[in-house]
């Protein structure tokens, strides 16, 4: 009965049928002593399957059970082996929810999981700890807003972290990833933030896991080496600054002496040493930037006077290449135009500098909606899809066969840094071996923001 699943129905118990239900004497005795009068076998069913049995047996009320009796019983089974089954899964998915739990808690990261309404649906002990929350019940309790009020998060520069720039939060925008390096404000330790989306098969997001993982000794060691380049490039500043000097006391006296080699020889040394200037006013911004001391000089200013300027002092930099602009963009920009300068400058030499087999570089201006946008184009080495974002980190280099030219992986770290404080963008589009164009976006000038004076042949009244 238990294989087919079949319930079984004994109306009538007679003595032959105990006899022949007998496994052994014993047994019969004891069935005789009971004495049944009809009896039910009816199978506990779930999912299709039989899971066990259970007997029903009338003795001395002389009850005989019928078809009726049997259909109602049967649909009994059925209810008790679902009882019965959804238990066992209970007790099955808990045990594994335990292992689990059992695992998370033991991993060295800390692990928050979110739901769409900035809820924390999960979390371990270690993001407790991480995060500043007294425990991981307060983490489940708090809403994110109350906790940073409680435990400021701060980033590398030392800002504030608002709740909307908390990388779960970013996700839960649309982000594909989110990512920060954070600090609990008055700890010294340094937690860098990934949080990536889970998605339903429609693609909307019903989770989004945050992994905290301690760098603070990174941050220790990144800190050291700051203050190395910091300390380093004050002290090349000096002897640099005075071997220029000593160049132009040189310059004038070969000029009086009519000396024209001596003056060419002296001209090169005179260019080598501007790009030591250079390097080395970079790694001085660099010091600044991480120290968040790169002040800014903010003022209106000509866009296009400021690029024509650059171009052409660029150009005088180099025989190899020609420096073409197209467009204009008639706009004032509100910014730092030295540190702009900067920023296209950089452009212009890394064009130059990876496009050694070409001969131009073309500069195009030009506006979307309220943006100006400016972009240099080489048609040089370019760079594969996957080195596109990490180019403008600090140090980063693609490599090997990139690292042969000169630099230090820098010159578009600042770029950015300065095009973002800027509330610009800048981005790279290009393939290896096809050129690069390097974008750079900034907010144009409301036309009632232009500082020029207001034409009086439209004055009203
Ligand atoms: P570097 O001093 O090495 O030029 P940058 O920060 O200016 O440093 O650039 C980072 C890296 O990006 C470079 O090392 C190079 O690999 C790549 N790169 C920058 N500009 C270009 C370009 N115009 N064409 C091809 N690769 C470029």
């Amino acid at each position: 009965m238990l294989r087919s699943g079949h319930a079984e129905l004994y109306p009538e118990i007679t003595d032959e049928l105990l006899v022949e239900a007998r496994r052994n004497e014993e047994e019969l005795a004891l069935a005789r002593q009971i004495g049944p009068t009809s009896a039910m076998l009816v199978p506990l069913v779930a999912r299709g399957k039989v899971t066990g049995v259970f007997s029903l047996i009338t003795t001395t009320s002389g009850r005989h059970y019928n078809a009726f009796d049997l259909t109602l019983a049967e649909e009994v089974g059925r209810r008790i082996g679902l009882a019965l089954e959804n238990a066992r899964l209970y007790r099955e998915v808990q045990q594994s929810r335990d292992q689990f739990d059992i695992i998370l808690q033991g991993v060295a990261d800390g692990i928050i999981v979110y739901i769409p309404d900035n809820r924390v649906l999960y979390a371990n002990e270690v993001a407790a700890q991480m995060s500043g929350a007294a425990s991981v019940h307060e983490l489940l309790d708090q809403p994110d807003e109350i906790l940073l009020t409680t435990s400021p998060l701060i980033d590398e520069q030392g800002h504030t972290l608002s709740p909307e720039e908390l990388p779960h939060r970013r996700v839960l925008a649309g982000a594909q990833e989110a990512q920060a390096t954070l600090s609990v404000q008055g700890t010294e330790r340094w937690v860098q933030i990934i949080s990536r989306p889970v998605r339903t098969q429609s693609g909307a997001v019903t989770m989004v896991i945050s992994i905290w993982h301690d760098i603070t000794e990174r941050m220790r060691v990144e800190h050291r080496k700051d203050e190395f380049i910091s300390m380093t490039s004050h002290e090349l500043k000096t002897p640099v600054t005075s071997l220029k000097g000593f160049t132009h006391v040189l310059q004038r006296r070969l000029t009086k002496q009519g000396d024209e080699q001596g003056l060419s020889y002296l001209a090169r040394m005179d260019a080598q040493l501007d790009k030591l200037t250079r390097l080395i006013s970079d790694l001085l911004d660099i010091s600044r930037m991480q120290a968040g001391k790169l002040a800014l000089r903010i003022e209106a200013f000509d866009l296009d006077a400021l690029l024509n300027e650059i171009v052409d002092n660029v150009q005088a930099t180099t025989t190899s290449h020609q420096l073409r602009i197209e467009g204009r963009t008639g706009a004032q920009v509100k910014g730092d135009p030295d540190r702009l300068g900067q920023v296209f400058i950089n452009l212009l030499t890394n064009a130059i500098k990876y496009s050694p087999a070409a001969e131009h570089i073309i500069i195009h201006r030009f506006h979307e909606g309220k943006q100006v946008i400016v972009s240099v184009q080489d048609f040089g080495i370019g760079i594969d899809q996957s080195h596109h974002d990490r180019i403008f980190e600090r140090f980063y280099q693609v490599g090997p066969e990139e690292k042969t030219y000169p630099g230090l992986g820098i010159g578009l770290y600042l770029a950015r840094e300065i095009v973002s404080r800027h509330q610009g963008r800048i981005w790279v589009e290009s393939r290896k071996g096809a050129g690069s164009a390097f974008f750079v976006a900034l907010p144009q000038m409301e036309p009632k923001e232009h500082t020029w004076p207001a034409d009086p042949t439209k004055r009203e009244g």
